[in-house]
């Protein structure tokens, strides 16, 4: 398997291979933390089911994971954080930034 199918992965700082990363849907961008890295933030949110919601998670309207607020940017214009987190964000924006610039 070649160098380019693998990603090292922002949250535990592995190497891991394409598949076990969420592709973002509708673009070819692949958020930064692996599967069990998504997972692990999954199964705290089925924790925390039947407790009081709080502001200091918010789910992910891209990869659909509970995180904390800080891993999401405030958009002061509606008062409100963006609905995709940080590096779904950031994905988002290299895919389209590499889409503007036409694919050579
Ligand atoms: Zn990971
Ligand atoms: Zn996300």
């Amino acid at each position: 398997m070649n160098e380019h199918s693998k990603k090292k992965c922002r949250c535990c700082q592995k190497t891991k291979t394409l598949d076990m990363f969420h592709r973002l849907e509708g673009t070819a961008a692949i958020h930064p933390f692996c599967r069990p890295c998504l997972g692990a933030t999954s199964r705290r949110r089925a924790a925390l089911r039947g407790t009081r919601r709080t502001d200091t998670t918010r789910a992910c309207a891209q990869c659909d994971q509970e995180l904390p607020v800080q891993m999401f940017h405030w958009l002061r214009a509606s008062g409100s954080y963006h609905s995709y987190c940080r590096p779904c964000h950031a994905a988002y924006m290299a895919e389209r930034y590499r889409r503007l610039q036409g694919e050579r």
